[in-house]
């Protein structure tokens, strides 16, 4: 019974689990000089010597005309490398604590039988990507980095680490749009930062993969996913899940009784393929 439970849920508790630890590994770094991963989801230091930077908040930084360090390339240089291998949206499902807001709210609004009335307000995906055109334009006019000034991820990270102060009304502001607006309304719509790593991380080589063959059309995957709009072959055909803005949450591998999805390793001209 308990193991049927630990492997139903095994994407998702270790989704938590991982979130957890960083943010105790962050929290601990303030609070006892332990030295795993110091600094912020920014900007951090591992081990005392390898540095992440995140890209956009760089990109950000420099359109702003701040000088963009060696330690911050070489941090941007080594993020990259991960996206590229596992996936820009990685981050979201398995660091970012909005994350943990957003699929409480999600989780809610399937309770309260709000889930259907989708589209109530209805708004488009691509709403990111021009956030993120108008965060550079104006990093660029104001000299600094503008998303990150108001972005609610440095500031449930920071408030996590450093005490709240009023960022927690910013994670229930969040908490209360996408459990009335729309299914997943910040991360899968407006979050320029979920948008631009879904860019920088389309061909990365871990990839969700579906078999039509072992598909049985229950769509429990339709209801589960938060970027739904990647799903549209399933059923129809075997595929990979191209889509840059898979989170590589797993839910999709979890609610289907009939293992039709897996995670995998595929190349880029398979990728370019789109099929198995
Ligand atoms: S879309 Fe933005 S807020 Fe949502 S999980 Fe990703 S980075 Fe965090
Ligand atoms: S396809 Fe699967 S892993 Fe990707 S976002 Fe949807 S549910 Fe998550």
């Amino acid at each position: 019974m308990m193991n049927n439970f630990l492997y139903k849920h095994r994407f998702f508790l270790s989704r938590r689990l991982v979130q957890i630890a960083i943010l105790t590994a962050y929290f601990g770094a303030n609070a006892y000089g332990w030295s795993i991963v110091s600094g912020d989801l920014s900007s951090s230091i591992v081990f005392g010597f390898i540095p992440l930077s995140d890209p956009f908040a760089s990109l950000q930084m420099f359109f702003a005309g701040a000088v963009v360090s060696v330690d911050i390339l070489f941090g941007v240089l080594v993020v990259l490398f991960f996206y590229g291998i596992i996936g820009g949206r990685f981050f979201c499902s398995w660091v970012c604590p909005v994350n943990i807001v957003t699929e409480s709210a999600s989780d809610l609004r399937k309770k309260l039988n709000l889930q259907e009335k989708e589209s109530e307000i209805s708004f488009s995906r691509n709403i990111r990507y021009w956030i993120i055109v108008i965060s550079l334009l104006l990093s660029f006019i104001f000299s600094l980095a503008a998303f990150e000034m108001i972005s609610p991820i440095g500031i449930a990270h920071r408030g996590i680490i450093f005490g709240f102060g009023f960022g927690w009304t910013f994670l229930v502001t969040i908490f209360l749009f996408d459990l009335f607006s729309q299914k997943y309304g910040w991360c899968g719509h407006i979050c320029p930062l979920g948008g631009f790593n879904a860019l920088i991380g389309k061909y990365s080589l871990i990839k969700v993969v579906h078999d039509k063959d072992k598909c049985l059309l229950s769509m429990e995957c339709f209801k589960a996913c938060p970027e739904v709009d990647i799903l549209e072959m399933v059923g129809k055909e075997s595929h990979i899940i191209t889509g840059a803005t898979c989170i590589k949450c797993g839910r999709c591998i979890e609610v289907c009784d009939n293992d039709a999805f897996k995670v995998s390793v595929v190349g880029l001209a398979k990728q370019l393929k789109g099929k198995l």
